[in-house]
């Protein structure tokens, strides 16, 4: 539409690659980091997505174009995988991707034949048309209950002992059917992957999520 081609989103980058964590690690996803972030946590690794002006603004268009490319969803056996039922995936990332208006990216997203999926803090108010929504509520800013009670997977960072606590408050604010995962903090990996081990094995109805990408070396 008109609106695609002149509305804009700020995106630091966007690759096709494997999902790496989560409920659907393991499957091909077309990943758009937007730029923009004030959420603040200490151990972000992508502090280059935090100031919103140093990523080029991209028309909507644009950036679906670019996923069909890339994702190679305009081919004949995309057409088979859509028909068997595994259709494409995209995930909106970030940054905080609900710091921007969202509706227009994920209904042309979708228009177009993808799976939306969003990864938020919950920190904003949810804009958008979203196929499963990955919530990672952080300390360093206050997320929404209105986010928390819409979230399919709730995705609990530990980085030190205290964080199990703080993920169990927050597991009593999701839906019954949110899946649950604690997934260590990259640089603390060593020290807390133990200690969520031992915590699931104690409590089941939490998941291990690994960053499977950072061992198989993809973005
Ligand atoms: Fe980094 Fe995400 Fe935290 Fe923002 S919410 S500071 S992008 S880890």
């Amino acid at each position: 539409s008109d609106e695609n081609i002149t509305m804009t989103l700020p995106v630091m980058e966007s690759f096709y690659t494997i999902q790496g964590e989560g409920f659907h690690q393991g499957r091909a996803a077309y990943f758009i980091r937007l730029g923009g972030c004030d959420v603040g946590c200490v151990w972000c690794d992508v502090k280059e997505s935090w100031e919103e002006n140093r990523h080029p603004r991209i028309s909507i268009d644009h950036i679906v174009s670019e996923a069909l490319r890339e994702s190679g969803t305009e081919s004949l056996l995309a057409e088979v995988n859509m028909a068997i039922g595994i259709p494409p995936i995209a995930v909106v990332t970030g940054g905080e991707p609900m710091m921007h208006d969202c509706r227009s990216l994920s209904r042309a997203l979708q228009n177009s034949g993808f799976r939306t999926h969003l990864e938020t803090s919950g920190a904003y108010p949810l804009t958008g048309e979203w196929d499963w929504i990955c919530y990672s509520p952080k300390k360093f800013k206050e997320p929404l209950s209105t986010v928390a009670i819409k979230a399919h997977e709730l995705k609990v960072i530990i980085f030190n002992k205290s964080d199990f606590e703080w993920a169990e408050k927050h597991a009593l604010t999701v839906g019954e059917h949110c899946k649950l995962f604690l997934q260590p903090e990259w640089s603390r990996s060593e020290t807390v992957t133990p200690m969520i081990i031992e915590y699931i094995k104690k409590n089941p109805r939490w998941e291990f999520s690994l960053q499977l990408h950072k061992y198989i070396h993809v973005p």
